[in-house]
């Protein structure tokens, strides 16, 4: 395991986390992912998910 936390603002919920993935330049927090991964598709909060991502993606997500 890493010791180092680099402390970023995420893309989603625009906070500063240690924890986290690099999609690119930027940067989402563990929070988001689960959060994402465990939101039913249907849900609108799941559409501003894939809306904030493909900011960053620039192209299509496969969901
Ligand atoms: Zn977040």
């Amino acid at each position: 395991m890493s010791n180092q936390s680099v402390w970023e603002t995420c893309i989603v919920c625009e906070q500063l986390k240690d924890q986290g993935i690099r999609i690119y330049t930027k940067f989402l927090c563990i929070d988001c992912e689960k959060e994402i991964i465990r939101t039913d598709t249907n849900d609108p909060k799941y559409h501003f998910y894939l809306q904030q991502l493909k900011k960053i993606m620039n192209r299509e997500i496969y969901s």
